[in-house]
């Protein structure tokens, strides 16, 4: 038995990103600055992709996306029913609808085959989640978006530093979002990025990201700026803070580190729980790298004397944190309400939702803390079988 509490999550902040940070507040500068300048290079450079623009979180980014694909009212949007509130409710942003779409079962990434019989006259768009940091079958969506001309905005807020097929994450859709909220593979507290290989798409998401204002403080307030900027459109408050941007970029240096012990934490479960037929583990299909944001476990719930809600309270008598990603979207009373949506409208996902448990997973974790971790979901399923 533990002695302290094992939170879900706790963030990997070290001395560095705390020096980088109290140089930001003497240096005089605090808003959008050379730290958020430095920060979209660096991550431009790290998911190979031409140009990034810094929001202040992954629905901001959404947010601008949708809007440079130029969404309107009345447009469809199709989106997996197993992600987090952010993906639809930016659809609902420009009065258009959110489609649900059921998940494949074992990833539980959008269904491509769902895709199409969903497509109408008003489809525009598709997001696609990398849940859990497993990319989606990229390759089948954009083949259905190439025949029904349709645009892809990747939700890559799991998906740092994942790849298909040899590539990152981020490079696939017209455009993609990345979260830096404190609990992802990046964090900066709260903050957002917008990766395109368009300039058009960048340029918008720039410009709408400050007020539609064609220059940002920085290059109006500091010695080589000038007072003059024209409003090219009524736009947002978005803009990143060089405070998030300083933490970014320690983040983003250890990046691939610390995504080394996320994999190596799955790999201590994964053996853990290889021969019991009661815990269904996360797939890792052989084209991808995993980004490892979230480890989902499934219970057959059928073979237990347990409910998966009791599951998670013995984990806290335990002293584990655990979670549950995601309710989906089409269970919730909003969803369900305005469109109808009834639990067996996807099959897959409701399946999943009732076994799913996230188990902690992150670079602060010891690997001491993953086998406590993974020796007591053996021992709980063990005594509760039927
Ligand atoms: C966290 C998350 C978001 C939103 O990110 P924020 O930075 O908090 O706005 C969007 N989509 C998914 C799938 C997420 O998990």
């Amino acid at each position: 038995m533990r002695t302290h509490f094992l939170p879900f999550h706790l963030p990997s902040i070290g001395d560095e990103e705390i020096a980088e940070v109290v140089e930001v507040l003497r240096s005089g500068w605090l808003t959008t600055g050379p730290r958020v300048h430095a920060f979209e290079d660096a991550f431009a450079r790290y998911v190979e992709i031409p140009h990034a623009v810094a929001v202040n979180s992954c629905t901001a980014a959404l947010h601008l996306a949708l809007d440079a694909i130029g969404l309107s009212e009345g447009d469809e949007v199709l989106i997996p029913t197993m992600t987090f509130a952010a993906t639809a409710e930016v659809v609902h942003y420009f009065k258009a609808r959110p489609v649900l779409i059921d998940c494949e079962p074992d990833t539980l990434n959008i269904d491509p085959d769902a895709l199409e019989p969903a497509i109408t006259s008003r489809t525009r768009a598709i997001i696609p989640v990398h849940y859990a940091g497993h990319p989606c079958e990229m390759a089948r969506i954009q083949e259905v978006a190439r025949r029904h001309q349709l645009k892809v905005v990747e939700d890559a807020a799991h998906a740092l530093p994942a790849t298909y097929c040899g590539k990152k994450i981020g490079t696939f859709g017209e455009m993609a979002c990345f979260s830096f909220y404190a609990t992802k593979t990046l964090c900066t507290g709260e903050g957002g990025m917008i990766v395109t290989a368009n300039p058009e798409y960048a340029e918008t998401a720039r410009v709408l990201s400050l007020h539609g204002i064609s220059k940002d403080a920085w290059n109006r307030y500091s010695a080589e700026g000038s007072w003059f900027y024209e409003i090219k459109r009524p736009g947002f408050k978005y803009n990143m803070t060089d405070l998030a941007a300083a933490i970014g970029l320690v983040q983003l240096a250890k990046c691939d580190r610390m995504h080394i012990a996320r994999k190596r934490i799955a790999e201590i479960y994964n053996e853990a729980f290889a021969d019991h037929e009661a815990i269904v583990k996360p797939v890792t299909r052989p084209e991808v790298e995993h980004a490892w944001h979230l480890y989902p476990i499934r219970l057959a719930v059928e073979r237990l004397r347990i409910t998966r809600a009791q599951f998670i309270s013995i984990m806290r008598e335990r002293k584990i944190g655990t979670s549950v990603h995601f309710i989906p979207l089409h269970l919730h009373p909003f969803y369900r309400d305005q469109y109808r949506y009834r639990q067996q409208d996807f099959p897959n996902a409701l399946n999943a939702y009732e076994r799913l448990v996230s188990l902690p997973i992150y670079p602060a974790m010891t690997e001491q803390d993953a086998t406590d971790v993974a020796s007591t979901v053996v021992d709980i399923i063990r005594s509760n079988l039927r």
